[in-house]
C-alpha cells in the first residue's frame, strides 16, 4: 500500500501550493481531457523511488464546533488518523499563532509522525526568524518555500524516514504481470459494491478461497473463476463479515485511493438513480491518473426509467469523457441483470493493461503516424520522432525519442495515441506517451 501524507495547517500557509508542487502530473497527456476532474485534495507524489499519496486537508480549526469549518475539522481529523505522516504546514512570516498552537496540541496527542513545516521561507537567510516555531513542540523546523521549490525535496525526505520504505523498482508505474488478476470494486457508498461482490461469490462458478476467515482487516480474497485466478482488494467501506461482504458506514477516500492502487483492473461502480456525481468524477480521474486498468459499470439500472438512462448517458458523455476507452456496462446487482460479461471486460482490460510492445514494432507505428502527419513546427523547432520503445506496464508507457521533443503539441500527443490504441487494441486502459528528447 502506497503510504500516505496529510498536510495539515490553518488556512493561507500554503498547503495547497505545496500539494500543486507534491502532486505536479507526470505526464501532460492526462491535463486536457475533456471532463477530467481533479480533485484537489488527493494526489500522487513521487519522490525518487517512493510513491505515496498527498491529502490537502483544507483549513483546520481543530477547535470549531459549528458550521464549515466544524465540516473541516472533522474531515482533517479523518484525513489525519489515516495517514502515515503528517506535514504540519506553518507561516514563517506571519510566526506563530494562537491557531497552530491549537493544531500542534492536537497533533501531539496523536503521536503520529509529524514534520513541521515553515513554508514561505524564501529568503529568509536569518534561522532566528524560525526559532519561534520551536515553541509548538513538534521537533525541528525545516523552511521551505512551497512557491519557490526550495526546501521541499528534504522535507519530504525528512517526513518518508521514519515510514521505512522499502526501495522500489526504478519504473514504480511498472507492475509485474502475474496471471492473477488484482481487482477493487470501487464507488461511492451505497452504489452497491457489496451487493454486486456477493451476487459474485454466490456464483456457482466462483470458487472462492478462505472465505470462512475472521480477519476483520483481511485485504484481500483470492479467487477463481473459470481457470482465470483473481485476488479481491477489499474496498473503501466495504468489509468482509464471515462469508459476505457488508458495507460500513464510514467512507474512506484514502481506502479507496489505496484500493486503486493495489490493483490491476478497478471496477468503477456508479448508480444510475444518482447519475453522475462530483466524487464519481473524482474517483474516476483518480483511476486515470494512478494508470489502472477500469471497467465501467452503472448499476441499479432496473430502477430508473427509460428518461433516466437518458439523462445518465449524457453525464457519462460529458462528465466521464477521459474514460472514453473504458468497457461500459449497465447493470443491475440486485435483479443479476448484466453481470455475467462484466468478466469479459475486466479480463480485456488486464489483457490490455500488460500489452507487450517490442521496440522496432513502436519505432515502425510510429514512423507510420508521422508519414500520415508530422507534428507542427514550433518556431525554429520541428520535433523530429525517432524511434520508440515500451517504458511500463500497467499502465502501458511508450516512451517516444527525438529531437525538440518538448515541442510536441497535446493534440499530437492524442493523435499518437489513437494509433497506438487502435493498432494494439488497448480497451480498458490507460496510456501514457512520454516524449525523451535526446541532448
Ligand atoms: P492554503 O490555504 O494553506 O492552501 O494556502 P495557499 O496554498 O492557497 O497559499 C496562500 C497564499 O500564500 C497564496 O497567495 C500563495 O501564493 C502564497 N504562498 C504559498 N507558498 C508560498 C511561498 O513559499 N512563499 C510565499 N511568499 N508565498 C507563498
Ligand atoms: P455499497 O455501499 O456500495 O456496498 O452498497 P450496497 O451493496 O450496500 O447497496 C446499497 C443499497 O442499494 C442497498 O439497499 C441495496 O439493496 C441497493 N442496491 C444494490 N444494487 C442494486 C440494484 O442493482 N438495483 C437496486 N434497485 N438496488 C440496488
Amino acid at each position: 500500500m502506497k503510504p500516505v501524507m496529510a498536510l495539515v495547517g490553518r488556512p493561507n500557509v500554503g498547503k495547497s501550493t505545496l500539494f500543486n508542487r507534491l502532486t505536479k502530473s507526470r505526464d501532460a497527456i492526462v491535463a486536457d481531457f475533456a471532463g477530467l476532474t481533479r480533485d484537489r485534495h488527493y494526489g500522487n507524489a513521487r519522490h525518487g523511488q517512493h510513491e505515496f499519496i498527498v491529502i490537502d486537508t483544507g483549513g483546520f480549526e481543530p477547535t470549531a464546533e459549528t458550521g464549515i469549518y466544524m465540516e473541516m475539522a472533522k474531515q482533517t481529523r479523518q484525513a489525519v488518523a489515516e495517514a502515515d505522516v503528517v506535514v504540519f504546514v506553518v507561516d514563517a512570516r506571519a510566526g506563530v499563532s494562537a491557531q497552530d498552537h491549537d493544531i500542534a496540541n492536537f497533533l501531539r496527542k496523536l503521536g503520529k509522525p509529524t514534520v513541521l513545516a515553515a513554508n514561505k521561507a524564501e529568503g529568509m537567510q536569518d534561522s532566528a526568524h524560525l526559532a519561534e516555531f520551536y515553541e509548538l513542540g513538534l521537533g525541528e523546523v525545516e523552511p521551505v518555500s512551497a512557491s519557490h521549490g526550495q526546501g521541499v525535496r528534504n522535507l519530504v525526505e525528512k517526513a518518508l524516514e521514519p515510514l521505512n520504505l522499502p526501495e522500489e523498482p526504478e519504473d514504480g508505474a511498472s507492475e509485474a504481470e502475474t496471471g492473477v488478476i488484482k481487482l477493487a470494486v470501487a464507488g461511492r457508498p451505497n452504489v452497491g459494491k457489496s451487493t454486486l461482490i456477493n451476487t459474485w461469490l454466490g456464483e456457482e462458478r466462483l470458487v472462492a478461497f478462505d472465505l470462512p476467515g475472521t480477519t476483520r482487516d483481511a485485504i484481500s480474497v483470492p479467487f477463481e473463476r473459470n481457470g482465470q485466478r483473481f485476488e479481491l482488494i477489499d474496498t473503501a467501506g466495504l468489509r468482509r463479515k464471515g462469508k459476505v461482504f457488508e458495507a460500513i458506514e464510514k467512507f474512506s477516500v484514502v481506502k479507496t485511493l489505496q484500493a486503486i492502487e493495489s490493483a490491476n483492473v478497478v471496477l468503477l461502480l456508479l448508480d444510475a438513480t444518482q447519475g453522475v456525481t462530483d466524487q464519481d468524477a473524482h474517483i474516476a480521474g483518480y483511476i486515470l491518473e494512478s494508470g489502472r486498468a477500469v471497467v465501467l459499470a452503472i448499476n441499479k439500472w432496473d430502477a430508473v426509467d427509460e428518461y433516466e438512462r437518458e439523462t445518465v448517458r449524457r453525464q457519462i458523455e460529458a462528465r466521464l469523457a477521459f474514460l472514453k476507452f473504458a468497457d461500459l456496462h449497465l447493470i443491475s446487482a440486485k435483479k443479476r441483470q448484466g453481470i455475467g460479461p462484466l468478466w469479459g471486460s475486466i479480463a480485456q482490460a488486464y489483457k490490455a493493461a500488460f500489452t507487450k510492445m517490442t521496440t522496432p514494432v513502436l519505432t515502425r507505428l510510429l514512423h507510420e503516424a508521422v508519414q500520415f502527419q508530422q507534428p507542427k513546427r514550433s518556431g525554429m523547432f520541428r520535433p523530429k520522432l525517432r524511434y520508440a520503445h515500451q517504458g511500463g506496464q500497467n499502465p502501458p508507457v511508450i516512451v517516444v525519442h527525438g529531437n525538440s521533443l518538448e515541442h510536441v503539441t497535446d493534440a499530437y500527443k492524442r493523435f499518437l495515441e489513437g494509433r497506438f490504441r487502435k493498432e494494439f487494441n488497448l480497451v480498458g486502459t490507460p496510456l501514457r506517451i512520454e516524449m525523451r528528447t535526446s541532448k
